[in-house]
């Protein structure tokens, strides 16, 4: 009989685990707690690992990328207010793939409900969550609620995945409460799509405007209008959640009025959505319990200045079914397996996270000042290798 999986959560992590428990010849039903898929979103760097991810779950096909030729032009605006070439996102070494979160989504969703190759349709019951989770060593008994009848019902199955994103309620019912295991990096980001680029750069133009504790990052893609980030440093993360986000991103960019910040703050007031949220790494000692695994944000959240979320969340579905084709009968040797060849890049790119949080926002003056030094011989390097200065 085939073995059947509850993946908890339709992000980019659980449609990947589902895809390659789908491959692995499992059937794999998920629940979300949404009444429906969540699209649109931010920019996203896919990274080499994440690419060929993609192409091992068959998405590569459906996934639509937005470069801009050549990476496109990155500036940096000095404090006086002026532009000088910068290095964009794009333009670090691995040729990210620039597309939206939207688009993983899309391309994973394609998959999920059949996309035509033959595969099975996923089974996805929306404005559904775990109540409860019983291991019983022979199968996982999971209570479920359906928020649309107030129904609850229990369901086993031989295999549950959380993959229910940062503050996981698998992660919490199962593992432990959040503060074992969610680190505070003291940094909040605000993340969302502008209508249009800033006024007098070229529509495809990445912009970084970086403070000591303060930066803001204009993604430029090649097809749509600009992503941007405000990011930046606090002591008192739980302040940062009382009052507007708007007054509060207003408040904290004071002072920093140069065109990048009066574009993206005003564009703000304007956002249909965006997301506000504190910085927060997960670190946990092994991500699986007997029939339980956790998977993405929710057992290694590297979070965004890390750039490899998405990469890592593909690269987890992918691998996970690859662990159980290779160990059909032993659920615990392809759990150990899955985990021993992903850990070590996990653990690689949550270090890797702190040097890359220094170029996304410097802690401090002196810091922000030997940035742009680096940045400036990295630039010059990129020209020389190139042949090119950017046209402004
Ligand atoms: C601003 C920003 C920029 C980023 N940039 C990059 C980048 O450049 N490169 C990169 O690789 N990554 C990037 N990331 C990270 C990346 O977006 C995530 O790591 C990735 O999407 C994996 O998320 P996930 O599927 O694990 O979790 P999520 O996307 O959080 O999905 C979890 C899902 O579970 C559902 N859920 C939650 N609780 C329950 C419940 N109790 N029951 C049922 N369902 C539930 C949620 O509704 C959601 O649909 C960025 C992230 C941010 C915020």
């Amino acid at each position: 009989m085939q073995k059947r999986a509850l993946v908890i959560g339709l992000g980019i992590a659980g449609m990947a685990a589902a895809i390659g428990l789908r491959q692995a010849g499992w059937t794999p039903v998920i629940i979300e707690r949404a009444p429906e898929r969540r699209r649109g979103g931010y920019f996203v760097g896919l990274m080499p690992e994440g690419r060929q991810a993609a192409v091992d779950l068959g998405i590569d096909g459906h996934l639509h990328t937005r470069n801009p030729p050549d990476g496109g032009n990155a500036w940096s605006l000095t404090r006086r207010g002026t532009r000088e070439p910068g290095m964009g996102f794009l333009h670090q070494p691995g040729d990210p793939a620039a597309v939206l979160r939207g688009d993983v989504e899309a391309a994973l969703w394609q998959a999920v409900s059949g996309d035509g190759a033959g595969a099975e349709p996923v089974e996805v019951r929306f404005e559904t969550t775990p109540v409860e989770i019983v291991d019983t060593g022979v199968d996982v008994q999971v209570l479920l609620a359906d928020a649309r009848t107030g129904a609850q019902y229990r369901e086993s199955v031989d295999l549950v995945v959380g993959a229910d994103g940062l503050r996981s309620n698998v992660r919490r019912m199962v593992f432990g409460p959040h503060e074992d295991y969610m680190t505070t990096w003291n940094a909040m980001i605000c993340a969302f799509q502008l209508p249009e680029q800033v006024p007098s750069f070229a529509a495809a133009d990445s912009i970084i405007s970086a403070r000591s504790g303060r930066a803001v990052w204009v993604f430029g893609l090649a097809d749509r209008a600009p992503t941007v980030l405000l990011t930046y440093r606090t002591d008192d993360v739980a302040g940062q959640f009382t009052g507007s986000p708007v007054q509060r991103l207003r408040t904290v960019f004071s002072g920093m009025d140069d065109p990048v910040v009066r574009h993206a703050l005003d564009s703000l007031e304007e956002a249909p959505e965006f997301l506000f949220d504190s910085v927060h790494q997960v670190k946990m000692p092994r991500w699986s319990s007997g029939r339980v695994v956790l998977l993405g944000d929710a057992a290694w959240c590297p979070n965004l200045y890390s750039g490899m979320g998405a990469t890592s969340a593909l690269r987890g579905g992918a691998e996970l079914g690859r662990a159980l084709r290779d160990n059909p009968d032993d659920l615990d040797a392809a759990l150990s397996a899955w985990e021993s060849r992903l850990r070590p890049f996990i653990t690689k790119h949550q270090r890797i996270a702190r040097l890359k949080q220094q170029m996304f926002v410097p802690s401090s003056r002196p810091v922000e000042a030997l940035r742009s030094v680096v940045l400036r011989l990295a630039i010059k390097a990129r020209q020389r290798r190139r042949g090119s200065v950017p046209v402004g």
